[in-house]
């Protein structure tokens, strides 16, 4: 069941996901080569908890044998989503995404960016690029009385586009009071198919691109999922709530 939220709820959502967009806003001074992934982590879940919220991943899934133990994750160049925050020292040329989530007054916030750890190559800067792209191609195809196909094509177009892959496995998702409600959004779609978007919808986008092949797997770590060719891999994603006209974007920075 989709829940729609009304116009209070979705204030409490961009309270949760302005922290969010914070923390989002300081991890590009904090990434710097010579950090530490546990470093930001620390950094980061003592802003959380400094504005008042909870870091949502932390301790995720309840009752889960492998609770996930970071505030963020922190998946750095092969590693596509879920890394383990570490004593992993970032060094020049890494690419890193920090995902954050947070629950703020009982309203979870979710965006993540991908970052360059001091200069990075063409390949990098192109990747990350194209990443970003898509998810404002996703944003920009969100809209009341279309269709949850139409936000997985555009995403999904615009990264195939340009030569790169879009992951199977992992989705966008609606969210609200619980971190992850209905719709799945994929990465992939047609348009026209899929749920009917409508007015007070709050959904995750989250594009995640992988150079030449999608196939990814999972580390025996139990979270951290890579690209199955080793090669770069990067992720954005923002919270919205579809509305009648322009999405609103609840994870702004
Ligand atoms: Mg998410």
């Amino acid at each position: 069941m989709i829940a729609l939220k009304s116009d209070v709820e979705i204030e409490k959502m961009r309270q949760a996901n302005g922290i969010v967009a914070e923390v989002l806003q300081n991890m590009r001074e904090w990434v710097v080569p010579g950090v530490t992934t546990a470093e930001l982590d620390e950094k980061a879940e003592a802003l959380i908890r400094d504005r008042g919220a909870i870091p949502s991943f932390k301790g995720y899934p309840p009752g889960s044998a492998y609770p996930f133990p970071g505030a963020i994750c922190a998946s750095v160049n092969e590693e596509l989503v879920h890394g383990i925050p570490s004593p992993r020292v970032l060094k020049e040329g890494d690419i890193i995404t920090v995902d954050v989530g947070t629950i703020f007054d009982g309203y979870h916030g979710d965006a993540a960016v991908t970052l360059p750890v001091g200069e990075v190559s063409q390949e990098a800067e192109d990747l990350m690029a194209v990443t970003e792209g898509a998810l404002e191609a996703g944003i920009a195809a969100a809209q009341a009385g279309g269709h949850s196909g139409d936000i997985s094509s555009s995403i999904q177009t615009y990264v195939e586009q340009r030569g790169y892959k879009v992951v199977r496995e992992y989705t966008g998702h609606g969210i609200g009071r619980e971190m992850h409600e209905d719709p799945q959004v994929p990465n992939h779609g047609k348009p026209g198919h899929g749920v009917l978007l409508r007015q007070g919808m709050t959904i995750a986008l989250e594009p995640m691109v992988l150079i030449s092949n999608p196939r990814v797997r999972v580390l025996d770590d139990h979270w951290t999922v890579v690209s199955r060719n080793g090669k770069l891999t990067a992720h954005f994603e923002r919270t919205i709530a579809i509305t009648e006209g322009e999405a609103d974007v609840l994870s702004r920075w």
